[in-house]
């Protein structure tokens, strides 16, 4: 296969092909196809196995395909991440592959500075990428909001665990939309994260690479 079967808009695959990529990875053969028909994803990876494009190209080329105005303090797409390492990590890869249609994102993590968080919260975006306790913090404070979010993505789930994220983690998913989209990746599944899945993912597709 190459990525222009897969179905991904043009400007999507120009810099995919900029980054010099000629074919997706396997998880990326799998994950992509099934999130951009909104399917649920239960993902086991690693690092190195091109885990973090096989999320994020589906979700770039859904927000172009339904361009909708930003409301304040609310997002469409919501990755939660263990570090604010991996946060940033996302974020740069969300900016490489979407340097064509542009998404707005804000990232929020601790250890950051507030009221800049708040500012890039305040009108909204396509995607926040967040550690679980300061994205919660901006939710009690009014500062962000999670009722319009369509797809959240637990990137490496087993690390939130293993750092005491799980009580978070379940109040943030409580405030999503019932009617959304849910992927969750962990590099193995731990019986405390495949229950976590089983709560959370409605009749995911199972990927293993
Ligand atoms: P990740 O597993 O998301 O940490 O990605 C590992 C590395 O693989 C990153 O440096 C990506 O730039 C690279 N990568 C992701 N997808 C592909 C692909 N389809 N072809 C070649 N390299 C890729």
């Amino acid at each position: 296969t190459d990525f222009s079967s897969l179905g991904l808009a043009e400007p999507i695959l120009r810099a995919v092909s900029a980054e010099g990529y000629t074919s997706p990875t396997p998880i990326q053969a799998k994950v992509i196809p099934a999130m951009m028909q909104g399917t649920d994803v239960l993902g086991i990876a690693q690092t190195g196995t091109g885990k973090t494009a096989a999320f994020v190209l589906p979700i770039l080329n859904t927000l172009q395909q339904h361009m909708r105005p930003a409301q304040p303090m609310a997002c469409r797409t919501l990755i939660l991440s263990p570090t604010r390492e991996l946060a940033a990590q996302i974020a740069d890869n969300i900016r490489v592959y979407g340097k064509h249609t542009r998404p707005s994102v804000a990232v929020v993590v601790g250890g950051a500075r507030i009221p800049a968080q708040i500012k890039a919260l305040a009108n909204g975006n396509d995607i926040v990428v967040a550690t679980p306790g300061r994205l919660l913090d901006l939710v009690k404070n009014k500062a962000a909001r999670l009722d319009a979010v369509e797809t959240v993505v637990l990137d490496e789930a087993d690390q939130m665990f293993d750092l005491g994220f799980m009580p978070q983690i379940k109040k943030i998913m409580a405030q999503l939309p019932k009617k959304r989209q849910t992927v969750l990746l962990s590099a193995t599944m731990p019986k405390t994260v495949r229950d976590l899945a089983q709560a959370f993912l409605f009749k995911p597709l199972e990927v293993t690479v």
